[in-house]
């Protein structure tokens, strides 16, 4: 069966095509600046070269429209025809409490994804948009959705309440929800695989650290806590997010520099965490080079980044009683070497030993970290959201039928 993953952003819509009989990816590609003015088609067929193409495409519609015609090119396509997509699988950001796992699309689903537009008004009106979109260029062809909060459902109320007046909780549905739920789940998997032990059996620490990050402690194979809340600001110090921070720090800001709802919003998630201490880039590579380099301000975002992050995995630790396994994944997690030695160097009360030669080997495959000595595996697992959408999207079809 091939299955087509599809990722919409509201002027972006990135793509991978699967084969599933051995989940190989015949292709995939990106594009941007949907509804702009020279819109930009990026499309890798595997093995064959990459083609750029720039055109007007003022809509998803379109986009996908564009994409299929990519995949069936005579040159530069992987398929004889359209019909070759037997199921399309959707990145969906938000799926309220209302999801606990990947669904078929079906009218009621897209009702229930437009109802949870307020939790996520950013994300969730272009995945409607991107289903839509595959509905009227692959007629017929099921569609399902995969949501980054469903793994988190399985969250007991006292982790996922605030501590504030319940009436907010069942007027407007104000919890914790957490995100990035399909990596987390996905590489607390390939762990137990790569230690071959049941995951039932295992307290696994997930920290997926890329531009967003978050952590996620998955006992048994649940997730009993994530660092992430109502939105991905809440937790960890991030790329240009806060993470973490007195809520008062809010009110006060706003009242002292007379900032609306917009600008402080836009303060916390675009001009906070490393950007803001280091003051010069977002990007750990900048960030660690500064480091190594002494200057002062990126030494600090260094510091207040890895001393966050070790805190949570002290948490996790704590809310499991323990912990068997930790994974480090995502753009940071998966190619800062340094970043992994100074968290684990101060982890040595949890049995933690960092095997330091390992640790600097780049594979691109799940690795070990941690010496054979080591209390705890520490795992490096390249994350696959899109296969992870993929295989679900292939067995909720199957079931279907
Ligand atoms: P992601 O959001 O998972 O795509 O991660 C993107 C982020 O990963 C970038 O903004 C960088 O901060 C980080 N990153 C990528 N490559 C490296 C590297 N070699 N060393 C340190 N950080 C990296």
């Amino acid at each position: 069966m091939k299955v087509l993953v599809i990722n919409a952003g509201s002027s972006s819509l990135k793509y991978q095509l699967y084969d599933m009989t051995d989940e190989t990816v015949l292709a995939k590609g990106l594009v941007e600046r949907i509804g702009m003015d020279s819109s930009i088609l990026t499309h890798k067929p595997t093995g064959k070269e990459e083609v750029t193409e720039v055109s007007e495409i003022l809509e998803h519609t379109t986009a996908i429209r564009k994409v299929l015609e990519k995949l069936t090119d005579k040159e530069h396509g992987v398929l004889s025809s359209v019909d070759e997509i037997q199921a399309v699988g959707h990145r969906v950001v938000h799926g309220g409490e209302t999801f606990k796992g990947s669904a078929l699309v079906t009218p009621e689903v897209k009702a229930e994804i437009r109802r949870l537009f307020d939790l996520a008004p950013l994300h969730n009106p272009p995945a409607i948009m991107g289903i839509n979109a595959a509905e009227v260029n692959m007629p017929g062809v099921p569609n399902v959705v995969a949501f980054d909060t469903a793994f988190h459902q399985t969250m007991e109320e006292k982790v996922y309440l605030y501590p504030i007046p319940k009436v907010l909780y069942k007027k407007h549905r104000i919890r914790r929800y957490g995100a990035h739920g399909t990596s987390h789940q996905y590489v607390s998997r390939v762990a137990a695989e790569f230690l071959n032990r049941p995951i039932e059996e295992l307290k696994i620490i997930t920290c997926h650290i890329g531009n967003g990050a978050s952590l996620t402690a998955v006992k048994g194979g649940v997730s009993v806590d994530t660092s992430m809340g109502l939105t991905p600001l809440e937790g960890l110090m991030m790329g240009t997010r806060s993470g973490d921070l007195d809520p008062t720090v809010v009110t006060f800001v706003m009242n002292k520099e007379e900032l609306s709802i917009s600008e402080v919003n836009s303060m916390l998630n675009k001009h906070s965490g490393l950007l803001a201490i280091s003051g010069s880039s977002s990007d750990m590579r900048d960030i660690t080079d500064g480091w190594e380099a002494g200057k002062p301000n990126e030494t600090l975002a260094f510091e207040m980044y890895e001393y966050r992050l070790r805190k949570y995995i002290g948490a996790y630790a704590a809310a499991m009683n323990g912990v068997d396994v930790i994974v480090f994944t995502a753009g940071v997690g998966e190619n800062s070497a340094i970043v992994r030695e100074k968290t684990c160097e101060n982890l040595s009360y949890l049995g933690v030993e960092l095997d330091k030669e390992l640790n600097k080997v780049r594979s691109g495959e799940p690795r070990r970290i941690s010496t054979p000595n080591s209390k705890v595996e520490v795992l490096v697992i390249p994350t696959n959201e899109e296969l992870m959408i993929a295989r679900d999207t292939l067995q909720i079809v199957q079931e279907s039928k």
